[in-house]
């Protein structure tokens, strides 16, 4: 008795790991903001410097993979499926997949929105209108965001991070190698270690994420208290139940229908990436935890998810299209505008492009956002209404988003034989 066996001692999974760090992060951030009252040890040195510090540091890591990252395994892609009709059958796939979902996705939210009226009765004193922050903010229209698809100069695409433009180059570079074979073995093999060492460094910065998860986590709540929340409860509350219902019912839906597998089990093996991209809202910088997670404990080949992943972040915003289209209803019930059908329709499709022109970064939501306010009519100035409350939300869609971007993945690769079952159905909760 009392003897301490180091050897039987339960290792703890990543999942696990990150697990604790979320929960044990938001309760130290309501903690912070609730109990501790505001001095410099607590504002500039705890919130502002160590928690800052650590946490966007993490980020910055994580950002740091993308770009090499994104560039090499779209090579390697391209480059061993070689066959441009094969990798256009890929691509047509995953942009269906993406468009539908999409779709899907502000149809839940504009009928959860006409059931739970969030907009409806709501004291417009009580809630803050930023207009001079939204007069700022311009959405990019949709023929720029499709010419910028092509890039004018590949080295400026890679160093500003572009990420159409990237994989359309790698795409093109990939394609080429596979048809010149052995006269460019050499660039090829070149390609292939460097995205061995990307990946090598994804799982090392990887091993840091709990840390990471903990200090963003209880930054964030540090800074928000809850009573900005109590006016727009409901509009939250129909945001994150449609959340909730593409998630679960949707995604997992479909994974059943068209894969057979465990929906459970891929909310299990995907969990980390959804808890990381919670807690930074920014889809892009998921990219290399997701390709690797797919890889690891999915059985999905790189071939396919190294394409369709960093593609999915770019143009695949499910949980944003959502948020729209519950703030489109919660914007016309507040002002009192009555929206017809074809009024919704327009908003089923608006949401759907401005997902693809919406950058996986913080808060970009909210910028598309008056592309789709606009394409009804709804004043622009309802957005200074969710402005304040839109971080928490930022958070719970940017996990929407990236789970929708690994279930199409998913599906996509086991259409193109990619997929290896026995890889997803390993018990993989005790691995690091
Ligand atoms: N933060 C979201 C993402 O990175 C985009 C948005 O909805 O603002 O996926």
């Amino acid at each position: 008795m009392g003897k301490t066996d180091t050897t039987t001692k339960k290792k703890l999974g990543l999942t696990t790991k990150i697990f604790i760090a979320l929960i044990t992060g938001a309760i130290f951030g309501i903690i912070l903001h609730y109990l501790i009252p505001a001095s410099s040890v607590k504002d500039d040195i705890i919130v502002g410097g160590v928690l800052h510090v650590i946490g966007q540091g993490f980020i910055r890591l994580m950002k740091m993979l993308v770009v090499p990252l994104v560039f090499c395994s779209i090579v390697c892609g391209s480059m061993s499926i070689g066959d441009t009709k094969k990798l256009g059958t890929v691509g047509v796939r995953t942009l269906i997949f993406y468009l539908c979902t999409t779709a899907l996705a502000v149809t839940v939210a504009l009928t959860i929105g006409n059931i739970i009226d969030p907009g409806k009765g709501l004291d417009m004193t009580q809630v803050q209108a930023n207009a001079a922050d939204v007069a700022e903010m311009e959405a990019t229209s949709l023929t720029d965001t499709l010419l910028n698809i092509i890039p004018d100069n590949p080295i400026g695409s890679l160093a500003n991070g572009n990420m159409l433009q990237i994989i359309l180059f790698a795409l093109i570079v990939g394609i080429i190698l596979a048809k010149l074979g052995e006269r460019t073995e050499t660039v090829g093999n070149f390609f292939s270690q460097f995205n061995d060492i990307m990946m090598e460094m994804t799982m090392m910065v990887m091993s840091l994420a709990p840390i990471g998860v903990f200090c963003l986590i209880s930054k964030t709540f540090a800074g928000i208290g809850f009573s900005a929340f109590l006016p727009l409860a409901k509009y939250m509350l129909g945001v994150i139940i449609a959340l909730l219902i593409q998630c679960f019912v949707v995604y997992l839906g479909l994974l059943k229908i068209f894969t057979g597998l465990s929906p459970f089990k891929f909310i299990k093996n995907f969990f980390p990436v959804m808890a990381f991209a919670f807690s930074t809202a920014t889809s892009n910088a998921t990219i290399p935890m997701s390709i690797d997670t797919l890889a690891k404990k999915m059985g999905v080949s790189k071939r396919i998810s190294s394409f369709t992943i960093p593609l999915g972040a770019t143009i695949n915003m499910d949980g944003t299209a959502i948020m729209q289209g519950v703030a489109v209803v919660f914007a016309a019930q507040a002002f009192g505008i009555n929206l017809s059908i074809t009024d919704y329709i327009t908003v089923i499709g608006t949401a759907t492009l401005a997902s693809i022109g919406t950058a996986g970064v913080p808060s970009v939501g909210l910028v598309t956002l008056t592309m789709v306010f606009n394409s009804v009519g709804l004043p622009v100035e309802a957005i200074g209404l969710i402005m304040g409350i839109d971080r928490i939300l930022d958070m719970s869609r940017t996990a929407v988003n990236i789970t929708g971007d690994a279930v199409c993945t998913t599906i996509v690769a086991h259409q193109n034989k990619a997929l290896d079952r026995e890889v997803f159905n390993k018990d993989h909760s005790k691995e690091a």
